[in-house]
């Protein structure tokens, strides 16, 4: 796995940094040596507090908000990190919501609030990156896609849809980037410990609960510890892959 300065001289923009999984992946790149975007669309104190934090850790750390459904704010984030440190060497699609009813009652702007979020952000976000990486030759982009995406889940056909979108584009961009050296890999975490999964009646967590091999949710730093190892050096032979991180669920 990553060591202590494995990722130094490398910068990282991490999407949705401010919470939950995007907080902790910001965190463990710092830690491995990378200097790092802290993105995030509302809650700038959270946000300024990741920061903070990198910055104890000893980091440079670059705060940005910015709404990744917006071409216009996406193209400044950008603009931002490319006058600070040249551009991005790893990026972490993270950023992600739900907005969960059963079909008949889904409404167009919720369907279109998760996949503008989820699929359209990423999107924009790895075009953004994609400029850099391909001048320097290197490149790492990270998709957090979800078990849903592959799965499917009754009253989420939204976020599954833009879940399961993410993992074609992760292929496309493995297969289109790969000459330059930039690998494209999705995640597909299944439940973990954050304010997505804190809103989940205890009948339902109990229900999932008792499908996971491993019996106990994921935390954040399960899954910041395989986007580390896939931002490595090291994971450099690793590209267009969807890897489950779900403790065995299902299996
Ligand atoms: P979370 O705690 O709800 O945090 C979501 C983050 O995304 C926040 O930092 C939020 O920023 C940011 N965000 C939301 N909309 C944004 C936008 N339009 N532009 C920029 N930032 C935006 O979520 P989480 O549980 O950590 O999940 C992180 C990712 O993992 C998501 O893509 C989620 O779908 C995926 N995932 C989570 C689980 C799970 O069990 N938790 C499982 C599978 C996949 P603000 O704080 O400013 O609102």
């Amino acid at each position: 796995m990553t060591g202590q300065g494995a990722l130094s001289g490398k910068s990282a923009l991490v999407t949705g940094a401010s919470r939950g999984i995007g907080r902790a992946v910001a965190l463990r790149l710092a830690r491995d040596g990378a200097k790092v975007g802290i993105n995030y669309r509302a809650n700038q104190e959270a946000a300024e507090a990741v920061t903070q934090a990198v910055r104890n850790a000893g980091s440079e750390a670059l705060l940005l908000p910015a709404d990744v459904a917006s071409a216009t704010q996406v193209q400044g984030m950008f603009q931002e990190v490319e006058r600070t440190w040249g551009g991005v060497d790893i990026l972490v699609n993270n950023a992600g919501i739900n907005r969960d009813s059963l079909i008949m009652r889904m409404s167009e702007e919720d369907w279109d609030a998760v996949l503008d979020t989820n699929l359209k952000g990423a999107f924009l976000c790895a075009r953004a990156a994609a400029r850099t990486m391909v001048r320097k030759r290197w490149g790492r982009i990270i998709n957090m896609s979800s078990v849903i995406g592959v799965a499917g889940n009754a009253g989420q056909a939204n976020y599954a849809a833009s879940k399961a979108g993410l993992i074609g584009l992760t292929r496309a961009l493995a297969k289109e980037l790969a000459s330059r050296n930039i690998t494209v890999n999705a995640l597909t975490p299944g439940f973990i410990d954050t304010d997505m999964v804190s809103g989940m009646s205890e009948e339902a967590k109990a229900f999932v609960r008792a499908r996971i091999a491993l019996d106990r949710f994921g935390t954040v730093e399960d899954v910041a510890a395989l986007v580390a190892f896939l931002a490595s050096p090291e994971a450099g032979y690793i590209t267009g892959q969807v890897i489950g991180i779900d403790g065995g669920l299902a299996l």
